[in-house]
């Protein structure tokens, strides 16, 4: 399918994926709501990821700071000044591009052409646009009450590194890492889930001694690459590439941007920076808390912080590109995502092929409540077998047990895979333990 945003969305509606937010109120720009199956799909990234991350490992610890902070650690992390996008207007259009994204953005009046190069076109000068969400805390709404809704996790992780330091027991090398909502007032969001304003981060603060930041940082590179290849990520639409100097945030000293290639050209999926002691001596400074680590030998220092950085939109995105495949079957088109079995929302259907016949119905059932209390399966008896069938591939379900005549008769069941379309047939009631190893085996994209 070619890339058209709305075309996505569409898809992803009609599936039960992804809605536009408050969609009978004409929805909100670029904030969206999760049906049952992108709730589901975005459960399995959170917890593949916090299971790599945290369960994994003995060196990195979890963490749920809250989304409001005190305003003054958006001061120290420099977010209140130079969090910001350089943004220009158009006198005639009305519309607002970021100036570093003119060459990608389509102008308002010929969306053939970028902005600027309609003969039409009257750009402003670029101002800085601060990203950061305001709000009030408290009953009076003045200065004094201003607080931002969190544009990263990471701050909240600083903020807490004495805490973890002393109360945890740790001492560097390790990891703080944290999962939760971001927001951002981005002036060019689109292109579907890639860019919105409300996301949800998985970031993970990697404290380190100085001299080793630089191998630790090709560490984290190595480690969250292979992931996604781990999950299914084809190889040729990955790569990582190194910001050069000017493309580095105010506290890097060090980015490396794993991308995808989505629809839209070769993108940030994933950031892994390097970022000092920027935040740590930042907070030191502003709060007169001193953020260091002073070992046994009284030896002490502000370690340096490694940081892979990444949204669960910019995965399923990329994963719902990666998977998503047309076929002809016999002489049928058939619409299938190939996801990592891990990733699937819905794991095994379960199908009586006969859905008036009683026999079949209860063996049916049976066979479900017994799957479904391990995993999320689905049970459906609605319509013609091959209905059924595709729409579990339009859904990405990697296996289904039908359940026909020869059941009754031998206790055997077919499984169909996803991929292949090869069936086979299975005792009943090794149906558990079969789903079980073929979710545990390694598996590869066919595209
Ligand atoms: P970009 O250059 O695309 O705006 P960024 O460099 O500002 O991204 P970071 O601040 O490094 O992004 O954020 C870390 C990660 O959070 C990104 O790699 C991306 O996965 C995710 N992310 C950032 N902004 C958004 C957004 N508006 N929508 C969805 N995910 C986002």
């Amino acid at each position: 399918m070619t890339w058209r945003p709305g075309l996505w969305r569409q898809q992803c509606r009609r599936r039960g994926f992804v809605f536009p937010s408050s969609e009978i109120y004409g929805g909100l720009g670029s904030t969206y709501d999760y049906g049952h199956y992108g709730v589901l799909a975005k459960n399995n990234i959170r917890e593949l990821w916090f299971r790599a991350m945290v369960q994994e490992r003995e060196d990195i610890v979890a963490l749920d700071s809250a989304v409001i902070l005190n305003p003054r650690v958006w001061e120290a992390s420099g977010h209140v000044s130079g969090f910001t996008d350089p943004l220009v207007d158009c006198r005639t259009c009305k519309l607002r591009f970021r100036e570093d994204q003119l060459s990608v953005s389509a102008c308002g009046r010929r969306p053939s052409v970028h902005p600027g190069e309609f003969r039409e076109c009257d750009l402003t000068e670029a101002r800085q646009f601060n990203l950061m969400f305001t709000t009030h805390v408290g009953a009076l709404e003045d200065e004094s009450s201003l607080a931002y809704l969190r544009p990263e996790t990471a701050q909240g992780i600083f903020v807490n590194f004495k805490n973890v330091l002393q109360l945890a027991r740790r001492k560097p090398p390790f990891g703080i890492a944290q999962i939760g909502k971001s927001f951002r007032n981005e002036i060019t969001p689109g292109n579907f889930l890639f860019r919105v304003r409300e996301f949800e981060q998985m970031e993970m603060e990697f404290f380190v001694p100085p001299a080793d930041s630089t191998r630790w940082h090709e560490y984290w590179i190595k480690e969250r690459y292979d992931w996604y290849v781990r999950y299914g990520l084809r190889e040729t639409q990955l790569r990582v590439r190194e910001h050069d100097e000017q493309e580095r945030s105010h506290y890097s000293s060090a980015t490396s941007d794993i991308e995808y290639l989505y629809p839209i050209g070769w993108s940030e999926l994933e950031g892994v920076a390097n970022r000092g002691d920027y935040d740590l001596t930042q907070h030191t400074n502003a709060s007169g808390t001193k953020l260091e680590y002073v070992g046994e030998g009284g030896e002490r220092y502000t370690p340096h912080v490694i940081e892979p950085a990444v949204s669960i939109e910019r995965i399923l995105v990329a994963m719902l590109v990666d998977a998503y495949d047309e076929e002809v079957v016999g002489e049928r088109e058939r619409t299938v995502l190939r996801f990592h079995p891990a990733i699937a929302p819905i794991k095994a259907a379960v199908l009586p092929l006969i859905a008036k016949d009683e026999g079949m119905v209860a063996k049916a059932r049976a066979l479900y409540e017994e799957l479904r209390v391990r995993r999320f399966v689905e049970y459906d008896d609605g319509g013609a077998i091959g209905r059924r069938y595709r729409r579990q591939d339009e859904i990405g379900t990697p296996y289904a047990f039908t359940i026909d005549e020869q059941t009754l008769e031998d206790e055997t069941v077919t499984v169909r895979d996803r991929d292949s379309l090869a069936q086979e047939r299975l005792p009943i009631g090794g149906v558990a333990a079969w789903l079980d190893d073929a979710l545990a085996r390694e598996w590869r994209s066919p595209k």
